[in-house]
């Protein structure tokens, strides 16, 4: 049986995660879902439970696990802790651990929230894109690095760059994978223009096209071009491949076009072992939240959502995916909203409510 590692660590991240356990289990009756779950503590949840924020039993069920869910991890009461004893610490242990390089953020719009938006509802009604991040290499790892004195009241910094041919080929190969589950277009970014690494990387995505992935098709798009074009038409694009810093920020901007934060939902994946099963966690793009934690008022479809994302991409269950997203599309059609999203016209519910009546909906479907 599949192996599912909860961990939902601080903040709004227990109350969410109940709610998701719930859906789950609805799955399991309507949909045959046959997995086990396990929990373990993470973040500041973990360094008050077990002295760190990852503890070396956590880390190896995470590594004997079929894919990890987060909640999230954070909080005012561990901020005054050294950077290296932070509960950030254990999100860049789990992903250098299980080694996820390959990090996927979609950017989807439901149709009932698309005046959220920070662009005119027409621009992003009905759009469903997936920025695919290089996630451990370029300039954020690259050396050498640092701030040095050069006399004369000067310091000078340095960051460096570095890809290789590896890491952008299996970053690459995430994404025309995911690409053939979608839209069938990749569009890849880069700036080949001024940059070496954009050269080779631009080098190899064709190589690597080329090779094993000609039926997908494949675009070349410098990447402020790409950030043009994500405000202007966003609509445009499936699947968008991109570095560790242009990722950083495309994912971002492309966040904003959802305008919900409590919407996000995200993976993270490493290689495929010999039966092709990716190391992966899956968890929401916003944090604990710790203002309106233990209120019972956070959007819990974030970490549903990623839950979604972890019955497609690591258990092939596109079809309870289907129905998950289906019955948020529902839910919110019929205005119901949580606190975040409450607009005029709207219904106020709980966390505990919204997950009632996902619930509710999925069943009904069957
Ligand atoms: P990080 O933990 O990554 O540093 P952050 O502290 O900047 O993130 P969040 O914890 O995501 O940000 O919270 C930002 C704001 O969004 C807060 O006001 C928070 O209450 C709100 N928010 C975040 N997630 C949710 C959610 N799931 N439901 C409702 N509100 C949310
Ligand atoms: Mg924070």
């Amino acid at each position: 049986m599949a192996k599912i590692l909860i961990l939902p660590g601080d903040g709004i991240g227990p109350e969410v995660m109940a709610e998701v356990r719930r859906i789950a289990d609805t799955l399991a009756e309507t949909h045959g879902l046959a997995f086990e779950f396990e929990e373990g503590n993470v973040g500041g949840a973990a360094i008050d439970a077990e002295g760190a924020p990852l503890a070396e039993e956590t880390l190896q069920r995470a590594l004997n696990a079929d894919a990890v869910l987060l909640g999230a991890v954070g909080g005012p009461k561990w901020d005054s802790l050294p950077f290296d004893q932070k509960p950030e610490r254990a999100l860049l242990r789990l992903r250098k651990e299980l080694g996820l390089f390959a990090n996927l953020r979609p950017a989807i719009v439901f149709d009932p929230l698309a005046d959220a938006s920070s662009l005119k509802p027409e621009l992003v009604r009905g759009l469903d894109l997936m920025i695919v991040r290089e996630l451990t290499g370029g300039v954020y790892f690259g050396e050498p690095r640092g701030i040095e004195d050069i006399g004369g009241g000067q310091r000078r910094a340095v960051n460096t760059q570095v890809y290789t041919s590896e890491e952008i080929r299996r970053v690459a190969a995430v994404a025309f994978e995911l690409a053939r589950k979608r839209g069938n277009r990749v569009v890849s970014t880069e700036k080949a223009n001024v940059m070496e690494t954009g050269v080779l990387w631009r080098e190899e995505v064709t190589a690597l096209h080329a090779e094993s992935y000609n039926d997908v098709s494949l675009e070349h798009m410098y990447a402020d071009n790409c950030a043009m074009q994500l405000v202007r038409q966003p609509k445009q694009f499936d699947v968008i491949v991109t570095d560790n810093l242009f990722g950083d920020m495309l994912s971002d901007e492309a966040a904003m076009l959802t305008g919900s934060l409590g919407m996000l939902p995200s993976a993270s994946l490493g290689a495929p072992d010999a039966q092709g099963r990716r190391k992966a966690m899956y968890e929401p793009v916003h944090g604990s939240a710790p203002d309106i934690a233990g209120q019972g008022v956070a959007n819990p479809l974030a970490t549903l959502l990623s839950f979604a994302m972890m019955l497609r991409y690591s258990f092939d269950h596109g079809d309870a995916a289907d129905a998950v997203e289906g019955a948020v599309t529902r839910v919110l059609d019929r205005g119901l909203r949580t606190p975040d999203l409450v607009q005029p016209g709207t219904t106020k519910v709980s966390t505990r409510e919204i997950g009632d009546e996902i619930r509710r909906e999925i069943s009904k479907t069957e």
